[in-house]
């Protein structure tokens, strides 16, 4: 992936020149970290993420037991690599939670064009072929019929339900409407894609409450599109103290966006990323795991 292609090389320069160096003082250490900080600013990490981030490193590397140890080159890199796992949100993928009394609602929120609906198929498909759960995909876009047509023609390729279009109804009755079929057809899951908006509006927010309290949702996820980088921060943000956000899904992650929206999200909106989308298909859906993608990030 390119996403973190150019924080990755920074950093790697940074470590390799550490490395090299053997014994370390503590100028080395804070040299070496105003160059991180650098790199993470130029790929998009918020600046108070950064400068925890670098703060953190600082406290636990230029103590003794680093600078004298045998190669501390690498005991530094490894407390970075610590420090980059907290940041993209802890060790281990965060699941789904889908523990509740079937069928379990699953709300999609975002902004129109972040993929949610696309997300809402890819999460259909995951959760029907890998977990054999019986899913209904109900569009409560009342805004543009189009989506609704859109969220169908998905829930076909991906042999999974989605509920019949009724024109007139609010999204608040079509959730209702959504439900009571769940209930009586005996899906495990139903999952709810709110309309998306140009922009973060009031009446977008009211609606996604109304919504969420008719339902009760296990899981209310947030797409957001990484390619739009601090952005997809700030709309976290918003949604998240505006609805409650209870995990962030993060598409557009085969794009050459620079990565930093991921470690900066856990920090700025406490919630944190569960799944990621590679691409148009409906199988480019993978689970986040930090521990991994900080792997990646220090090569
Ligand atoms: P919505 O308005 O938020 O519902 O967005 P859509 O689901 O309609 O997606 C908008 C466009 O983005 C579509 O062309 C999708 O195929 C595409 N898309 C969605 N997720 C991804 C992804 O992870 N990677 C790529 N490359 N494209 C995506």
């Amino acid at each position: 992936t390119l996403l973190f292609e150019a924080l990755s090389g920074r950093l790697s320069g940074v470590f390799d020149g550490l490395a090299k160096r053997g014994a370390l003082s503590e100028a080395d250490v804070m040299e070496a970290m105003r160059e991180v900080r650098l790199a993470m600013l130029d790929a998009d990490v918020a600046l108070p993420v950064v400068k925890d981030f670098v703060n953190k490193v600082k406290e636990r590397a230029v103590g003794a037991e680093v600078l004298e140890s045998i190669s501390p080159g690498q005991a530094v890199a490894k407390i970075v690599n610590d420090a980059l796992i907290d940041a993209l949100g802890g060790a281990g993928a965060v699941p789904l939670n889908l523990n509740a009394t079937p069928p379990v609602p699953v709300l999609m929120v975002g902004l129109q064009g972040s993929g949610k609906t696309t997300t809402s198929g890819k999460i259909a498909l995951r959760l029907s072929t890998r977990e054999r759960k019986k899913v209904l995909l109900a569009s409560l876009d009342t805004q543009r019929p189009a989506a609704q047509l859109q969220l169908a023609q998905l829930a076909e390729q991906a042999h999974v339900a989605s509920l019949p279009i009724v024109a007139g109804q609010t999204p608040v009755e079509i959730a209702q409407r959504a439900m009571d079929v769940g209930r009586r057809e005996g899906y495990d899951v139903v999952i709810l894609d709110t309309a998306g908006r140009l922009s973060i509006d009031e009446a977008l927010m009211e609606e996604v409450r109304q919504v969420r309290a008719v339902t009760q949702p296990a899981e209310t996820l947030l797409v957001v599109d990484a390619m739009t980088g601090q952005d997809a921060v700030n709309t976290a943000k918003a949604f998240n103290d505006a609805v409650g956000v209870t995990g962030v899904v993060m598409t557009r992650m085969d794009g050459d966006a620079r990565g930093g929206a991921a470690l900066s999200m856990k920090a700025i909106t406490g919630a944190p990323i569960k799944l990621t989308g590679s691409g148009e298909k409906l199988d480019a859906l993978e689970e986040f795991h930090p521990e991994r993608v900080a792997g990646r990030i220090l090569g």
